[in-house]
């Protein structure tokens, strides 16, 4: 074999190489903007006797997957389950959105959930559950801009993700406690330093009637999200005002999101556990 072939071969691999690396960037980013859909259509069972205080975790993802977080989160919900008496159903299967499975629980909680995770069917039983007493707690990635729906964005969420800071992801910030109902507030620090991929809204949720839990002072955050070629207007942040955890009735329901908990350590971090214990109790009217 010549030299200069060898050359070509080894160029040829070098280029499949790079074309393999884009493709997959190329999905990765598809997928953590836009979701690559799957939905479910048989529904888990639940367990006998399924009453008394009930909650739902639901961590589908059909965008980017917080995979640690989840792992980590799903126990520290069973702790809770246990010390609060609460009955736990724990899954990815969206076909559980049904108005008969739906009306056995008091709280749904989409854990870090990405994507379009539920059809248009599952979506009107949710709305139904929902504007009818149900109750609602997001975490994280919830709250993304992955999820394509309309009602929930405008009337769950109230504001729409626009990104978080990459220079760096992670950065730390003190959060401050707004005086909020004491259900949601026992047992909180009022000012709490933690590290965090800080997210960054269009909107401010407290402009569309939502009250505030939790604000983060921006001043040393570096806001900057841009991303070169695919993003270059995300250098802003939210400004003096940048809630991070807010509620509101929402009809006969609550919903309550908390734009806290990318990482799995989040999910052992005493204050961050209290904040979650509160949110269901007060969203499961328990
Ligand atoms: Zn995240």
């Amino acid at each position: 074999m010549s030299f200069k072939r060898t050359i070509k071969k080894v160029l040829l691999a070098i280029l499949g190489v790079i074309l393999l690396m884009f493709i997959g960037m190329g999905i990765f980013m598809y997928k953590a903007l836009y979701g690559i859909n799957f939905y479910d259509s048989t529904p888990p069972e639940l367990p006998n006797n399924f009453t008394g205080n009930t909650v739902l975790v639901f961590s589908k993802t059909n965008g980017f997957r917080h995979g640690d977080a989840i792992e980590k989160s799903l126990p520290a919900f069973e702790k809770m389950a246990n010390d609060n008496g609460w009955k736990l159903f724990l899954t990815d299967n969206g076909a559980v959105f049904n108005s008969e499975q739906l009306q056995k629980f008091d709280v749904v909680i989409w854990n870090n959930t990405s994507g379009k995770t539920l059809d248009e069917e599952q979506r009107q039983h949710f709305k139904n559950y929902l504007e009818n007493g149900g109750g609602f707690v997001g975490i994280h990635a919830a709250g993304d801009n992955s999820h394509q729906w309309d009602w929930y964005t405008q009337e769950v969420l109230g504001t729409l993700f626009s990104h978080h800071p990459i220079d760096p992801q992670f950065q730390t910030a003190t959060m401050y406690l707004e005086e909020s109902d004491p259900k949601l507030t026992i047992g909180l620090d009022e000012t709490w330093e933690r590290h965090e991929e800080w997210y960054m809204f269009f909107d401010n949720p407290r402009d569309k009637g939502f009250d505030v839990l939790y604000t983060v002072d921006e001043s040393t955050i570096n806001p900057n999200g841009n991303i070169p070629i695919l993003a270059s207007d995300k250098d802003w942040g939210m400004g003096e005002d940048h809630p991070v955890v807010w509620y509101r009735p929402l009809k006969k329901g609550r919903v309550i999101y908390s734009s806290l908990g990318h990482s799995g350590e989040a999910f052992k971090e005493p204050g961050h556990l209290i904040l979650l214990e509160n949110a269901i109790n007060w969203a499961g009217r328990f």
